[in-house]
C-alpha cells in the first residue's frame, strides 16, 4: 500500500519550508511593530461556533467545513478560518478586560473542503490580524495598510485594496431589499442563488455561476446610513493620505456573514487576477453575537501559499540567502570524537564569523570518498576534513566543495 497526502493537501519541505518560515518571520516583526500580540487557538472548535459566526447560508458552512464527532459525540469542526476562533478566545480569556483595545495576530493552518486547483487547497495557511475594541475607521485603515505592508515587505508591489461598505444593522435591510428586487428581476438564477436570494441575497453577488449576469447592481453607497457613510468616507480619506492604492468596489461582498461596514480584498493588479491575496473587514456584532460584550472589531487574513506564489514572481526570494552547508568529514576514524566536538562548537558559534550555517556529520561508518560524495549530494559548500597528520599540527583540511580546492587551516582560526 502506498499512501499519499490527502487530496488538496501538500507537504512543504526544503526551500519552500524555508520561504514559508521567512514570510512568517517577516509577519511577526510587522505585527509586533504595530502592537499586535501572537495568539494560538485550537485547530478544531465547536462546529456551532463557525456556523453561528460565519453564517449558515455561506459556502464555507454549507459545503466546505470538515465537521466530525469526537468519541463523546461532540460536533467539532476543523477551523475554516480564525476570526471566529479569535473572537471566542477574546471572550473566553477575558482579553478585553485587561486591554480595552486588543490587537492579536495568528499564523496557522485552515481547512476547507474546496475543489483543489492552483492557489486553492483543502489545508492552507493564513496569517491574520484582528483589532478589537475600536469602532473608528482609523482601525480599518490600520488593518488595510498593515496587510499591504506585509505584501510590500515580500516585494509583492503591484497590488490594490478593493474596498466596499456593507452597512450596519440599521441600513443593511434597505440595501438588502433593493438587492433582492434587482436580483429577482429575470436573471435566471441558479438553484443556489434562488435559495440564497431569500436568506442571504448579498451572497448571490459572489456566485461563481451567476455573478457575471449582475451588471447594474444597486449602488450600495446610496443605501448607507449617515454613520456608515461618514465612516466609509473617513476610511477613504485616511487611505488616501497614507498613499494607499485603493479602489471602491460596489460588488465586493465577501463570503462570511459576520462582516459589517468595511469589507476589503487585496488583489494583484495583474490582468484578470480576481483571486485575493488577503481579505478582511469589520465585524462589529460578532463578539456580542457569540456571547461576549458588544465589541467593535476589524481584521484580515492573507493566504500564505498565494502570497508565496506571488512573491516567487517578485524579486524577494532571489535575494533569499540559504544557510551555508558545512560537512564535517573524517579521513581517520580515530578522530571521530574530536570532529564531533568541533561540530557541536560550530553549531553554537558559527564558522569563520558566519552563524547562518547548517552542519552535517561527522559520520562514523563511511570512508572519506563516500563522505565527500554525501557532502556533494547535500550540496555542502565546505567540507572540514579531520586527518591525523594535519590534526597533530592543530590543523584541519578545509575543502571548497564547488572548485574542490583544499587548504590547511588551524582549528583555532575556524
Ligand atoms: P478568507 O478567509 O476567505 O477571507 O480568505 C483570506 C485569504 O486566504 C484569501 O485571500 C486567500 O489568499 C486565502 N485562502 C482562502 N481560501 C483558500 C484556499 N482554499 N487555499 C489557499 N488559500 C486560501
Amino acid at each position: 500500500m502506498i499512501y499519499k497526502a490527502p487530496r488538496g493537501t501538500h507537504d512543504i519541505f526544503g526551500v519552500n519550508a524555508a520561504k514559508m518560515s521567512l514570510l512568517e518571520q517577516v509577519a511577526r516583526v510587522i505585527f509586533r511593530k504595530r502592537g499586535f500580540e501572537e495568539i494560538r487557538t485550537p485547530i478544531f472548535e465547536d462546529a456551532a461556533l463557525f456556523m453561528r459566526s460565519i453564517g449558515q447560508v455561506t459556502d464555507i458552512v454549507e459545503k466546505e467545513m470538515y465537521v466530525f464527532e469526537d468519541k463523546k459525540g461532540r460536533k467539532l469542526a476543523l477551523r475554516p478560518e480564525a476570526t471566529a476562533s479569535l473572537a471566542r478566545a477574546f471572550i473566553e480569556n477575558r482579553l478585553g478586560i485587561s486591554m480595552p483595545a486588543g490587537k492579536f495576530f495568528y499564523i496557522g493552518e485552515m481547512f476547507r473542503y474546496e475543489r483543489p486547483q492552483a492557489g486553492r487547497y483543502r489545508q492552507f495557511h493564513q496569517i491574520g490580524g484582528e483589532f478589537f475594541g475600536v469602532s473608528s475607521p482609523a482601525a480599518d485603515a490600520e488593518i488595510i495598510l498593515l496587510a499591504q505592508d506585509l505584501l510590500y515587505s515580500v516585494e509583492v508591489n503591484e497590488i490594490s485594496a478593493h474596498i466596499n461598505s456593507l452597512g450596519c444593522k440599521n441600513c443593511r435591510p434597505a440595501l438588502r431589499e433593493a438587492l433582492v428586487k434587482y436580483l429577482d428581476s429575470g436573471h435566471g438564477l441558479c438553484g443556489d442563488c434562488l435559495r440564497r436570494l431569500k436568506r442571504n441575497p448579498l451572497r448571490v453577488l459572489d456566485c461563481k455561476i451567476d455573478s457575471h449576469k449582475f451588471t447594474e447592481i444597486p449602488q450600495m453607497s446610496d443605501y448607507l446610513c449617515s454613520e456608515c457613510k461618514c465612516s466609509f468616507d473617513l476610511l477613504q480619506s485616511l487611505l488616501e493620505s497614507a498613499g494607499c492604492n485603493y479602489i471602491v468596489d460596489n460588488r465586493l461582498v465577501r463570503g462570511l456573514d459576520y462582516y459589517t461596514k468595511t469589507v476589503f480584498e487585496i488583489r494583484q493588479d495583474t490582468a484578470g487576477s480576481r483571486e485575493a491575496l488577503a481579505a478582511g473587514g469589520r465585524y462589529d456584532n460578532l463578539v456580542e453575537d457569540i456571547g461576549g460584550q458588544s465589541t467593535p472589531a476589524v481584521g484580515f487574513a492573507l493566504g500564505s501559499e498565494r502570497v508565496l506564489a506571488a512573491a516567487q514572481k517578485a524579486k524577494f526570494f532571489i535575494s533569499f540567502q540559504e544557510s551555508e552547508k558545512i560537512y564535517i568529514a573524517l579521513a581517520d576514524s580515530e578522530l571521530f570524537s574530536e570532529a564531533f566536538s568541533f561540530a557541536v562548537k560550530i553549531v553554537k558559534n558559527g564558522l569563520r564569523g558566519n552563524k547562518n550555517i547548517s552542519v552535517f556529520g561527522p559520520l562514523e561508518d563511511k570512508n572519506l570518498t563516500n563522505q565527500l560524495k554525501f557532502a556533494d549530494k547535500i550540496k555542502a559548500c565546505t567540507a572540514v576534513i579531520f586527518a591525523k597528520t594535519e590534526f597533530e599540527k592543530g590543523k584541519v583540511l578545509v575543502k571548497n566543495m564547488k572548485d574542490k580546492t583544499q587548504t590547511e587551516i588551524s582549528i583555532n582560526e575556524l
